[in-house]
């Protein structure tokens, strides 16, 4: 569980401009900044943020808003208690779940930093070691292309190993267990040493640039090649993609990833000004990935595989994903089974993108290999090809797909329907890992809250709740200057019990109260106060604020003693067992009502012309 406060601590520190910026161009204007919505597909900006009470809304299709904690919930698809975590992580505050957690496990804040004194540590080895290893370290990046310049961009570095790590972060005070559990070191017969022995170093970061992991390249023959940091609290392979936080802006602007598969290749590529280029940590592509990517509005996810068999079994695993991502999967097999870093030492950038401009259809690219291994010329082999054909299909069996998938398989197999390649597919069983995400629904961003029963409504009814939570945003950004209108705002009756205990709340916020502070105010007596604050129209000014203030009182006022006149008149027709100092007093207030709505709409309409 995580507390309250801790939630709270979250969205205070949170800026919701720096949040959203990540993945979506905003522009200011006035106070407040408008973009795209990354929700759904607009050209004009209809998305707003406002930095001062920390929320979002989007004034076009969707019609969603509310803060921090639900923007990011939207954005990358988390729980509720994981969007706090990632914000938390964000702005750097140790949430107490960690803290409690002490005994079990120390807190993510010091294995991190942990993981980025030692990336320091073994890149200075790299650099300045003396050792034998330390030179073949050198040796062998120089040999890839990586002079002293790019290992220092790409802080690369040289474990040199027997303890030399754990001595050094020891002596800087991380405790054995913090080591331990960022997997920088390892027992050996009972004794603490270090994790990686003589190896390349390829520190990982996380989407801020901090190192939470490491890949080791061995040196010579030894194996595996490539020993990666296991899953740690700060690391999850399957979560995680290399130098995206370096690519993440070129993503973003060229609506292109490039993703590969070796540390080298990404170096390589970004050396080479493909800045948008990452890799999967030494495991095959995930669904996470492509969300990840699917963040930053990719709209071309480009695979760069190996021209080898490995790479062609990398294509067929990432095929299940096709239905998945609303970006078009493509790739490319580089001539001659050479990797991206190869290509480049003996090819110029223009030549790789030439490449890149002719990047294939994934799915066709894996349809046409298998069916490239057959002579199609006669029936039993065509039959013996689709068998073959169907097996990668397979776990696409479910998806909207498989019909123009099955079409284009049967063009290729003369004689067999598309309708035949359907079935064979649908007879292939699926792989395991892939059937698990049979059972996901495509389009997987679930709606932020259930919606209002808004459409139940009367049409007056729903522009009362208008009304009520235009004022109610007016006050959660200019709360002092609003205070003013307490008693007004606190004598009409208000539709929604809701609304009027937001209004309360926020109004009885000492002096000085900051938008943010109104905001949670708010949120602690209603769970939606986020969502419902969000929508307010823009205002340039306290002033005009004050002013916009009174004229939606004026209409509230009117609708609210309209409602009353009904309920007083209703009772003067409607019962004959009142006495005559009821009666009176009903036909007092009936006029004064009446007198109060006459001044209020000559008021509006007055103000409506002009
Ligand atoms: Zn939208």
């Amino acid at each position: 569980m995580i507390s309250d406060d801790d939630i709270q601590r979250v969205r205070q520190a949170t800026n919701i401009v720096d949040l959203v910026s990540e993945t979506v161009v905003l522009k200011q204007r006035g106070q407040e900044f408008w973009g795209c919505c990354p929700f759904h597909n607009e050209k004009t900006p209809s998305f707003h943020v406002n930095p001062a009470t920390g929320l979002w809304h989007c004034f076009g299709a969707c019609q969603e808003g509310g803060d921090a904690i639900s923007y990011i919930r939207k954005r990358d698809n988390l729980e509720f208690a994981d969007a706090v975590r990632a914000l938390a992580d964000k702005a750097g505050i140790e949430i107490s779940e960690d803290a409690a957690r002490g005994p079990r496990g120390p807190r993510r804040n010091r294995l991190i930093e942990a993981l980025v004194e030692a990336e320091r540590f073994y890149h200075v080895q790299l650099m300045r070691g003396k050792s034998h290893g330390a030179a073949s370290a050198r040796s062998y990046l120089s040999s890839r292309g990586f002079g002293s310049e790019i290992c220092r961009r790409w802080c690369l570095g040289y474990a040199p190993g027997r303890g030399a790590l754990v001595a050094h972060l020891r002596g800087k005070g991380f405790s054995a267990a913090e080591l331990h559990a960022a997997n920088l070191s390892v027992d050996r017969s009972g004794r603490t040493s270090d994790r990686f022995y003589e190896r390349v170093m390829f520190p990982i970061h996380d989407e801020q640039g901090r190192a939470i992991a490491f890949g080791g390249r061995v040196l010579g023959k030894g194996e595996p090649k490539y020993l990666n940091s296991s899953e740690t609290p700060v690391f999850h392979k399957s979560k995680n993609l290399y130098a995206l936080d370096r690519a993440k802006d070129r993503i973003t602007a060229t609506a292109t990833a490039i993703l590969c598969e070796g540390y080298t290749d990404v170096i390589a590529l970004h050396e080479a000004g493909f800045a948008n280029a990452v890799a999967a940590l030494g495991t095959a592509l995930t669904l996470d990935h492509i969300r990840m990517l699917s963040r930053y509005r990719v709209r071309e996810i480009i695979c760069l595989f190996d021209g080898d068999a490995a790479g062609q079994r990398a294509a067929e695993r990432t095929v299940q994903y096709i239905d998945k991502t609303e970006a078009d999967l493509r790739c490319v097999v580089l001539p001659d089974g050479q990797d991206p870093a190869e290509f480049l030492g003996s090819h110029s950038p223009s030549e790789l993108q030439a490449q890149l401009d002719s990047a294939r259809s994934l799915v066709d690219f894996v349809i046409e290999a298998r069916l490239d291994k057959y002579d199609l010329s006669t029936p039993g082999r065509r039959v013996k090809a689709l068998d073959d054909v169907a097996e990668v299909l397979a776990p696409l069996k479910r998806s909207v797909l498989i019909d123009e998938l099955a079409t284009k398989v049967a063009y290729r197999l003369p004689g067999i329907e598309a309708t035949a390649v359907k079935t064979a597919v649908r007879d292939k069983a699926v792989p395991r890992a892939a059937d698990a995400l049979l059972r996901e629904k495509p389009d997987r961003i679930p709606a932020a809250d259930p919606a209002p029963s808004f459409d139940s409504l009367s049409v007056s009814e729903r522009r009362q709740l208008k009304l009520e939570r235009e004022v109610l945003s007016l006050v959660a950004r200019y709360p002092d200057e609003l205070r003013s209108s307490a008693p007004r705002m606190t004598s009409i009756i208000w539709a929604d019990a809701r609304h009027e205990a937001m209004l309360w709340a926020m109004l009885s916020t000492p002096e000085k109260t900051a938008p943010k502070d109104a905001v949670a105010a708010a949120l602690s007596v209603e769970p939606q106060a986020a969502r419902i604050l969000s929508a307010g129209e823009a205002v340039s000014s306290p002033s005009e604020a004050a002013q916009r203030a009174a004229s939606l009182l004026d209409a509230l006022e009117l609708s609210s003693d309209k409602r009353r006149l009904k309920e007083v008149r209703g009772k003067l027709h409607g019962s004959s067992a009142l006495g005559d100092a009821e009666l009176t007093a009903l036909f007092e207030e009936a006029t004064r009502l009446q007198k109060r709505i006459n001044e209020l709409s000559e008021l509006i309409s007055r103000a409506s012309i002009r």
